[in-house]
C-alpha cells in the first residue's frame, strides 16, 4: 500500500551502475540520510557516487508521517536523568539546529514541498501519566525553556496534560527529496538505483563495494542503508531493534487542528495533518509494535480506521501505509564511525522514529567528520560507544525472541495445512518435514516459499495486515511471492513447487 507522499509525487528514475566506477565518497542507500550526505558532501566539493538498491526514497522514508521536531515523546527526562544536563542540552539543540536547517535548505533552494512551521505536542489523556508529563516538563526548564505545558488541544477529545514546543515544522518529505535531488544532481553527483551493494571489502587504501556486476572504489564509504547490510564488525544488529507503526491518510469532511501531536501512553496515536491535492487531510498513525510480530489487519489498519470514524464520523480513509524504524537500546541514534577497526567508514542509524531531524543531524555530523572539522554533538551519537545497552529488559528480549524463531518455532510442528489457510491469507505447513510459507491469493492461487530468513535464518512470521513474511529477529520483510522488500536480508526466499 502506498503513502500519500508517494502517490502523490514522483521523483526523477536514474539508471542501474552498468561499469566499475571510482569516486571520493560511495554512499549506499537513498532514503532521507543517504540523500541528506550527498547534499552536504556535494555542497562541499566532494566527488560522489550514491546507489540505491530499489527507487530513491521507496523504503522508509516514502512511508514516514514527516514531522520536523525536536520533541522525540518524552526524551529529555530520561537523558537528563541517565547523562546528565550537558548531553540532554546537546541532543535538544542537534535536533532543534536540524529543524532549522531544514528549513534553511528548503528556502536556499526553493524547494516546494508543502514545509510548514507547526507547534508539536505530546499529550496524554490518563491521569496515572501526569506524573511523566511534569518531570519532563521540569528537565525542560533547562533544556528548552520556552516548552509549555498544556492542559487542553484542539484535537477533537479532550486531553490532560500535554507539552507544547513552539516554532516546529511539517512537510512533504518526497517532495523535499525531489528537490534534494535536483541540487545534488546539479552538484554532480552519480547517482545509481536498482543498485545493491552485497559487500564492501578493504584493499590498500580505499574500499571495494561489491554491486550485482560491478565495482565502486572510494576512499570513503557512508553506509545509510537504515539497518546496516554488514553484520561483522560493527554488529549492529544486536544493538537495536525495529519497530512497524501504520498510517491512515483521512478525509475527515470537517476543519482540521493545527499541530502535530503523540501521545505517550500505549497504544501509541500520532496525529498530523497533510496536503493531498490542495485538500487538507488527517494523517492518523502509530499502533507501534516489534516487527515480525504475527498482526492481523484487525490489530493495525482497522484500529485506526475505528478512531478516526469515533473522532470524524463521517470521515473516508484513502490512503493506508505502515513502515517501520530502527530503535536503539539507549534511545539514542548510531552516527559516526561504523566500526573502530574500519576507518573511513560511516554509519547513521537507529533514528527511532524521529529521522527527520536526527537525518540532517547525522549527515552534518559524518560531513564534518570527513572534512577533519569539530563538532559539538558528535559524542552525544557516538556510533561505537560501548556501553548502549541501558534498558536490560530489551536486551532480553531482543536475545530471546531470536532464540525462538532460530531454534524453538523452526523445531515446533506445524498444524496448519494448505487447505485450512483461507483466499488472501497466509500461514506455514508442513511437507515431508520441511516448512513451507503458503500465501493464497484471490483466486485460489497459491505462493510456496522458504520461510527462512535469508539474513541469519530466523524462522519468519505471517503479517496479515501487509501480506509480508517478516522477520521476528532482525525484521527485514519480504512480499507474498519472497520477494525481500526490507533489508538487513538482501536476497529474495526460495520458491518451493507444491
Ligand atoms: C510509521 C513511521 C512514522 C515516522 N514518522 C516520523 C516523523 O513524523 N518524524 C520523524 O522525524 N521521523 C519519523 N519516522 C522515522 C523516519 O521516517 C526514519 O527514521 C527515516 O525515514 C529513515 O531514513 P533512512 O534514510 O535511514 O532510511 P530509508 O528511507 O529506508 O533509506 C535507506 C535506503 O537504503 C536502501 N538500501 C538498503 N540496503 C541497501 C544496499 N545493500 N545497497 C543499496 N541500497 C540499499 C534502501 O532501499 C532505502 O531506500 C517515522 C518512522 C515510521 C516507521
Amino acid at each position: 500500500m502506498n503513502s500519500l507522499w508517494l502517490e502523490e509525487s514522483q521523483i526523477k528514475r536514474f539508471s542501474k551502475l552498468e561499469k566499475d566506477e571510482h569516486g571520493e565518497v560511495c554512499i549506499i542507500g537513498a532514503g532521507i540520510f543517504g540523500i541528506s550526505m550527498a547534499y552536504y558532501l556535494s555542497q562541499n566539493g566532494f566527488d560522489v557516487i550514491l546507489i540505491e538498491r530499489d527507487k530513491i526514497a521507496s523504503k522508509v522514508t516514502g512511508h514516514t508521517t514527516a514531522k520536523i521536531t525536536s520533541q522525540h515523546g518524552l526524551i529529555y527526562h530520561y537523558l537528563l536523568n541517565q547523562y546528565g544536563i550537558d548531553f540532554a542540552k546537546k541532543y535538544f539543540n542537534a535536533n532543534q539546529r536540524a529543524v532549522e536547517e531544514i528549513e534553511k535548505i528548503i528556502k536556499g533552494n526553493n524547494i516546494e514541498c508543502d514545509f510548514e512551521k507547526q507547534n508539536s505536542y505530546v499529550y496524554t489523556t490518563n491521569e496515572a501519566e501526569i506524573e511523566k508529563i511534569e518531570e519532563e516538563i521540569e528537565a525542560l526548564n533547562n533544556i528548552n525553556p520556552d516548552a509549555k505545558l498544556i492542559n487542553k488541544s484542539q484535537l477533537p477529545f479532550s486531553i490532560i496534560r500535554g507539552i507544547e514546543f513552539e516554532n516546529q515544522a511539517q512537510f512533504n518529505p518526497i517532495k523535499y527529496i525531489k528537490g534534494l535531488v535536483n541540487k545534488i544532481e546539479k552538484n554532480k553527483v552519480k547517482i545509481f538505483e536498482n543498485t545493491t551493494c552485497f559487500d564492501i571489502k578493504q584493499e590498500n587504501n580505499e574500499y571495494i563495494c561489491y554491486t550485482q556486476n560491478n565495482t565502486i572504489k572510494s576512499k570513503i564509504v557512508v553506509i545509510a542503508t537504515h539497518y546496516p547490510f554488514l553484520n561483522i564488525p560493527g554488529m549492529y544488529f544486536a544493538k537495536m531493534y525495529q519497530s512497524s507503526s501504520y498510517v491512515i491518510g483521512v478525509d475527515t469532511k470537517t476543519e482540521l487542528f493545527s499541530g502535530m501531536y503523540i501521545n505517550i501512553q500505549s497504544p501509541i496515536y500520532s496525529f498530523r495533518t497533510a496536503i493531498d491535492n490542495k485538500n487538507r487531510i488527517l494523517l492518523l498513525g502509530g499502533l507501534d509494535h516489534k516487527t515480525g510480530e504475527n498482526i492481523t489487519y484487525q490489530d493495525s489498519y482497522a484500529k485506526l480506521e475505528q478512531k478516526a470514524k469515533q473522532w470524524y464520523p463521517n470521515s473516508e480513509v484513502k490512503y493506508y501505509w505502515s513502515t517501520r524504524d530502527c530503535i536503539t537500546l539507549d534511545k539514542i541514534p548510531y552516527i559516526g564511525e561504523f566500526s573502530n577497526v574500519l576507518p573511513n567508514i560511516y554509519v547513521g542509524t537507529g533514528f527511532n522514529k524521529w529521522g527527520m531531524t536526527s537525518s540532517n543531524v547525522a549527515a552534518r555530523i559524518i560531513t564534518d567528520k570527513i572534512m577533519k572539522k569539530e563538532n559539538e554533538y558528535e559524542d552525544v551519537f557516538k556510533s561505537t560507544r560501548v556501553n548502549p545497552i541501558v534498558n536490560k529488559d530489551e536486551v532480553k528480549n531482543m536475545v530471546v525472541q531470536t532464540a525462538k524463531s532460530l531454534v524453538v518455532d523452526k523445531l515446533k510442528k506445524e498444524e496448519n495445512s494448505i487447505e485450512n489457510i483461507k483466499k488472501e491469507s497466509g500461514g506455514i505447513i508442513e511437507k515431508n518435514g520441511e516448512k513451507i510459507g503458503v500465501y493464497k491469493d484471490i483466486e485460489g492461487n497459491i505462493y510456496a516459499v522458504k520461510p527462512i530468513c535469508t539474513h541469519l535464518g530466523c524462522l519468519l512470521n505471517w503479517n496479515a495486515a501487509d501480506k509480508t513474511w517478516d522477520c521476528p529477529c532482525h525484521a527485514s520483510r519480504f512480499d507474498y511471492k519472497g520477494k525481500n522488500i526490507y533489508n538487513p536480508a538482501l536476497k529474495d526466499l526460495e520458491k518451493i513447487e507444491i
